[in-house]
């Protein structure tokens, strides 16, 4: 398809469908690109290898958002899902923010349509809401205080004991902090079609064939997974595990595009994807791969697909990620 023709369509497809020349070092376009454009690259930590190679700052979505707030480049290019690139654009909202595909969704964040949600908050008048990021900006917009998963605990923590509270859209993450909490939060019954298909049999069985592994596991797991878990953290908080551990071994239960910095940062260690309850045997979130190097380089040229967000929803939304980003400095969890 030629470029005139995949820009009408882009619409339709989502992303640019386009030829590349095979021969073009798509490395080298890209960080040619960033400096013509002024643009920064952020990648998720789900991404595949080669997308986190080029990236300016690699993160999980606490980190992500802190970047998106603070950049001075003109353009924000995300290589993540949708939800990711549109807090980028409540975040900073007079920069372009450019998605390689805009077809990269979360099953989590399409768990909890608006509408629905604000029917089951009406029957809740006295909670208020604490979202995780993994949500849509209008979900975003009907919270109080947002959260990912490095901050959650301090979050919940800063919200007096007596003050009811609705969690959504993750019923897994939800259940994890009510039991490291205290808490009895009303829980959205959301979940990460990632995260919840990991295998408990296969992850027991990985640990008979290696008993000196340590399993690392994402609260967004079933309870079950946790609870054979020697780590339970966000993709940060396990990366920063894997560091100062001393094991040698390690089942990492959660996405496996994790894997590639935990390797980068650890030569010497072993880490063994844990498989899911399908035939295949590690995990990868099929959002997250939608975007590849192809796509990235033709959205940075023709600064297409663009993110665009109605202005309305844009400040409501603001609010509540304004009052977490509040809440983890004051926590020292960020600058
Ligand atoms: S891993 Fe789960 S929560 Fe993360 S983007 Fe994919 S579906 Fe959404």
């Amino acid at each position: 398809m030629n470029i005139d023709i995949a820009l009408e369509k882009i619409e339709e497809k989502g992303y640019l469908d386009v030829a590349i020349d095979p021969t073009l070092d798509l490395f080298e376009e890209i960080q040619k690109l960033k400096k013509e454009k002024n643009a920064v690259l952020l990648a998720h930590y789900y991404q595949d290898a080669d997308i986190q190679d080029v990236a300016d700052y690699i993160g999980d979505s606490l980190g992500l958002a802190q970047q998106a707030a603070q950049t001075d480049a003109d353009m924000i290019v995300f290589a993540g899902v949708h939800f990711m690139a549109e807090t980028a654009k409540i975040l900073n909202p007079t920069k372009k923010v450019l998605l390689p595909d805009l077809n990269a969704g979360c099953s989590l964040a399409d768990s909890a349509p608006a509408d629905a949600f604000r029917a089951f908050k009406a029957k809740y008048p006295d909670h208020i809401v604490v979202s995780y990021v993994n949500c849509t900006a209008e979900i975003k917009a009907l919270s109080d205080i947002i959260c990912t998963s490095g901050n959650v605990e301090k979050i919940i923590e800063s919200i007096p004991m007596d003050q009811p509270i609705i969690f959504a859209p993750d019923k897994n993450l939800g259940a994890y902090v009510n039991k490291v909490t205290g808490r009895n939060m009303v829980l959205w019954n959301g979940s990460c079609m990632v995260h919840e298909i990991f295998s408990l049999e296969k992850i027991l069985r990985l640990k008979t064939q290696h008993p000196k592994a340590k399993v690392l596991a994402h609260p967004e797991c079933e309870q079950a997974v946790l609870d054979v878990a020697d780590y339970v953290g966000s993709t940060t908080g396990i990366l920063n595990f894997a560091k100062k551990d001393d094991a040698r071994e390690y089942i990492v239960v959660t996405e496996t595009g994790i894997l590639h910095q935990m390797m980068k940062d650890n030569p010497n260690k072993t880490f063994i994807p844990a498989p899911p309850n399908n035939g295949c045997a590690c995990n990868d979130c099929p959002h997250m791969k939608l975007n590849t190097l192809e796509k990235l380089y033709l959205c940075m040229k023709y600064e297409q697909p663009e993110l665009l967000m109605d202005e309305q929803l844009r400040i409501e939304a603001k609010k509540p990620i304004d009052r977490m980003l509040e809440i983890s400095r004051k926590a020292g969890l960020i600058k």
